[in-house]
């Protein structure tokens, strides 16, 4: 039997040993993916172990994504862009990073791809989330501008910083500042990647008291709850609201066909585990 894992702290809440072992199962590979804890400050024991183990592949969650990049044989090239691994494979030895979140996120703004490109996109957020956001964006599509929101704004200048050579200009903002409001109605699109409004946190919203517009569209990260506050708010004002399942979905998908070769549904999977 081969092994998979996910690896984060704290880890346990994760659903990804469900909907893998659930896709192992679909496609009759005899396979078992768990749940492993690691603390940041055992990160490299953590890894020299699964290494040993034989491990054939396992994903990385918060607060691993930048800290295991050292730890690798190999980086992709899109994982190394990003600054941020979330998928590893474990082939002949080697350890090979992959972020598949990449491939998760373009597969939830795809269908909006109209009103990305030529118009103004805002990310709520400066982390990694952000950074494979602004990675899709600036790579994929060809939105006008692009403003980053940041509760810490230094952050928001770090990333527009590092993206400085996109074709996209890239204008880092603070999320807390008394021309909010007139700053998110020049907004065509709004990205949370922040982690505000997540599980059990869920009556925060990281734009409290702002009105949206009908026309504007406004996707989340979160995937739960499904419905955030931030997306109820956009709702409610008639806007497009977008969750995070999609993305989820879409980023489990290709680590399964890195590591497996195989496609799955990962949404029927899901509505079946659900
Ligand atoms: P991260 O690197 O830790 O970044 C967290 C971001 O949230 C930072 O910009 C941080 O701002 C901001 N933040 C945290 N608490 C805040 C608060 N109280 N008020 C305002 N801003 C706050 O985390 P990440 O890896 O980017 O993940 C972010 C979110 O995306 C998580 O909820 C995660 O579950 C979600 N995500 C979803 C998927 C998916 O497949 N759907 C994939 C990846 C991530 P500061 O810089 O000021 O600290």
């Amino acid at each position: 039997m081969q092994r998979y894992a996910i690896i984060g702290h704290p880890v346990s809440h994760s659903v990804s040993p469900k909907l893998h072992n659930a896709a192992f199962a679909a496609v009759g590979l005899d396979c078992h993916y768990e749940a492993i804890d690691i603390d940041p400050a055992d990160l490299g024991d953590g890894i020299a172990s699964l290494r040993s183990s034989g491990i054939a592949g396992f994903n990385v969650t918060i607060p691993h994504k930048k800290g295991i990049l050292p730890l690798l044989d190999r980086i992709d090239d899109a994982a190394r862009a990003v600054g941020a691994v979330n998928t590893v494979v474990h082939r002949d030895g080697v350890l090979t990073g992959y972020n598949t979140d990449i491939h998760g996120f373009r597969a939830l703004i795809a269908p909006f791809e109209k009103a990305v490109n030529g118009g103004t996109v805002g990310i709520l957020g400066a982390g990694g989330a952000s950074r494979a956001v602004l990675h899709v964006l600036t790579t994929s599509f060809t939105p006008r501008r692009i403003v980053v929101l940041n509760r810490t704004t230094e952050r928001a200048e770090e990333i527009a910083g590092e993206f400085s050579s996109s074709p996209v200009p890239i204008v880092p903002e603070s999320l807390f500042q008394d021309e909010l409001q007139e700053l998110v109605s020049g907004l065509g699109v709004i990205i949370n990647t922040t982690s505000v409004g997540m599980k059990p946190y869920t009556d925060a919203s990281p734009l409290e008291q702002i009105d949206f517009r009908r026309d504007q569209i406004v996707a989340d990260l979160i995937y739960t709850p499904a419905e955030t506050a931030l997306l109820k708010a956009a709702k409610e004002a008639g806007a497009t609201a977008v969750g995070g399942l999609e993305m989820f979905l879409q980023q489990a998908a290709e680590s399964f066909r890195l590591w497996t070769g195989k496609e799955v549904n990962m949404r029927k999977l899901w509505e079946g585990l659900e």
